[in-house]
């Protein structure tokens, strides 16, 4: 056996699975197809963490990152493709090798969800995006136009403002909005726009974006609105191709099933973080790895440490 652990996915449940696994004796290997961090990389301000009044989120995945790279090997840019049963618990094959482990934790989080509209792919990069924090700072000046009802709406159109962008559009296909009131009345005060019962039909542009195609599902009214750029921030969809893989159960949203224990449906096979579904938060994913780390001495035959 290569490593007795795997932890997919260097996120914020993978980071903490990875130094409860070493803690309680296990020998663990951490995959993540990028350099890791997940979503919380791309939050500009974690308000809510404890311990920490406000932090960026690229300086606690680096925090995290350096916490854990004392417990396990962490194999960045090495994309799993493939887990399968062995008989000593599971194969592991990434692009670059093979490796055989007694047990699994999927921390893979969850991934942008599309807009479904002409222009969307063929602009991207171009004027749309789905991460205000990556690429905000290109469209300093410029009119943009943020689609989506959602906390990550409404902070990346406060973030948009703060950075100096001319115009900060707000549409939403709700007549309200699910974000906290908190974020709606700051995006209030900085003068974002609020564009309500209303979506986003095209994104039009040669080579840039230059405008959107609204429509109003009340009046039935169509508006064209010359805006730089598009951040599509209407949520996120579970990445669970490796779960399906391996034959984890999976709920009707597509997140996977698991127990108090984080015991998914397969022996041997845990998830955190993320991919779980429930309230998305990253203190909430760091102790659900870290219980899924002590969950799996279980499968390794090992103690239980507490
Ligand atoms: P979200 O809460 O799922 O909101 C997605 C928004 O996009 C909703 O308003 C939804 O509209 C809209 N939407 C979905 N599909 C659409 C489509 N095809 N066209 C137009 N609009 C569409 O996603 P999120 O804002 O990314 O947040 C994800 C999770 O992270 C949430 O649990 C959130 O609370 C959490 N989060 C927390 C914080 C924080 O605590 N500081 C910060 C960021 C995110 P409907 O309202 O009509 O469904």
């Amino acid at each position: 056996m290569d490593y007795e652990l795997a932890i997919i996915g260097a996120g914020p449940a993978g980071f903490s699975s990875a130094i409860y696994a070493k803690r309680s004796g296990i020998s663990t290997v951490v995959f993540d197809r990028g350099s890791g961090g997940g979503l919380m990389q791309i939050a500009p301000n974690i308000e809510n963490y404890t311990g920490f009044d406000s932090i960026r989120g690229v300086e606690l995945v680096e925090k995290m990152k350096q916490h854990a790279a004392k417990y396990a090997d962490f194999h960045f840019y090495e994309e799993v493709k493939e887990i399968t049963a062995s008989s000593l618990g599971f194969t592991i094959r990434t692009e670059k090798a093979t490796y055989q482990v007694g047990a699994v934790v999927l921390c893979t989080g969850t991934e942008h969800r599309k807009l479904d509209v002409p222009g969307e792919a063929e602009l991207l990069g171009k004027g749309v995006s789905y991460c205000a924090t990556c690429d905000g700072f290109f469209f300093k000046g410029k009119k943009v136009l943020v689609v989506g009802g959602g906390n990550t709406a409404l902070i990346e159109s406060i973030f948009l403002k703060q950075i100096g962008c001319k115009e900060v559009y707000v549409v939403h296909r709700r007549d309200q909005f699910r974000a906290e009131k908190i974020y709606e009345e700051e995006a209030q005060k900085k003068g974002v726009h609020f564009i309500f019962n209303t979506i986003v039909e095209e994104i039009v542009g040669k080579g840039n974006v230059s405008s959107v195609g609204l429509f109003n599902l009340e009046t039935s009214e169509r508006l064209q609105l010359a805006v730089d750029g598009v951040f599509a921030s209407i949520g996120v969809l579970p990445q669970n191709h490796i779960a399906q893989s391996l034959g984890v159960k999976l709920d009707e949203n597509g997140y996977i099933v698991v127990d108090a224990a984080q015991r998914t449906s397969v022996h041997g096979v845990y998830a955190a973080g993320d991919i779980t579904g429930g309230v998305r938060q990253v203190i909430i994913a760091c102790a659900k790895g870290a219980i899924a780390a002590l969950s799996s001495t279980e499968a390794l035959g090992k103690k239980y440490p507490y």
